[in-house]
């Protein structure tokens, strides 16, 4: 059986210094002259749909909401790579040694399930050098509910497979709670804002603190430990 991992971006890959929140908040001031547009939005583990959604609400700007998104996002992508070169993220402990190691798995298909648009998770995994390991996945543009992500991801990198099993990886609960909601199997890592036990009680089947120790993580994602 072939198993699907899908991978989180911010907090579970990278953390990219606060450079997606600056430019999205760029982005939206250019847009509606607003400064600090998302100061009230909560961002962790949400897609980005839901992100812009509820600033728009938050601000009582109505109007097409599709089009505001391909204005937003038009935006956004002109200053992505500019904050990305300014702010000082990083990779996550244990990688890039955890997708090479992954990737030359003849049975094991990387992706994402993100609540990242696409193009944004594009620049922000090339910007730390692991864009190559991954054949697509679900992103933030096509809903607001993580699960449907998750879901469009399955279908996708799935396609073409007799039998695949799927497994979420993520640092909140909100990706937790969507690999269940698809029947996957939920890890989760405490590397973003959330505790082992936070993680847990949501539900995930495994829990890691972070994935230092690679070779113990590519055991549990494999299914081998
Ligand atoms: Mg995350």
């Amino acid at each position: 059986m072939t198993r699907l991992l899908l991978f989180d971006v911010d907090n579970t890959l990278l953390w990219s210094g606060g450079a997606g929140g600056k430019a999205m908040g760029l982005a939206f001031r250019d847009l509606f002259g607003i400064d600090d547009g998302f100061k009230r939005v909560e961002f962790s583990g949400r897609t980005d749909r839901y992100i812009l959604a509820t600033a728009l609400r938050q601000h009582g700007i109505d109007g097409d909401f599709d089009e505001h998104q391909v204005r937003f996002l038009e935006r956004y992508y002109t200053h992505l790579p500019q904050t990305l070169r300014e702010r000082e993220g990083k990779l996550m402990p244990g990688f890039p040694a955890l997708l090479d190691d992954l990737s030359g798995r003849p049975d094991i298909r990387l992706g994402l399930a993100t609540g990242n648009f696409s193009r944004a998770a594009q620049l922000k995994l090339a910007h730390y050098g692991i864009d190559g390991y991954f054949s697509g996945g679900g992103f933030g543009e096509e809903s607001e509910d993580r699960a449907l992500i998750v879901r469009r991801a399955v279908e996708r990198l799935g396609e073409g497979l007799p039998s695949a099993e799927a497994v979420v990886i993520g640092d909140t609960p909100h990706d937790i709670s969507s690999a269940k909601a698809n029947g996957a199997v939920a890890v989760g890592v405490a590397t973003g804002g959330h505790s082992v036990e936070q993680l847990k009680e949501s539900g995930a089947d495994f829990v890691f603190q972070d994935f230092s120790d690679w070779r113990s993580a590519v055991a549990t994602l494999t299914g081998e430990a």
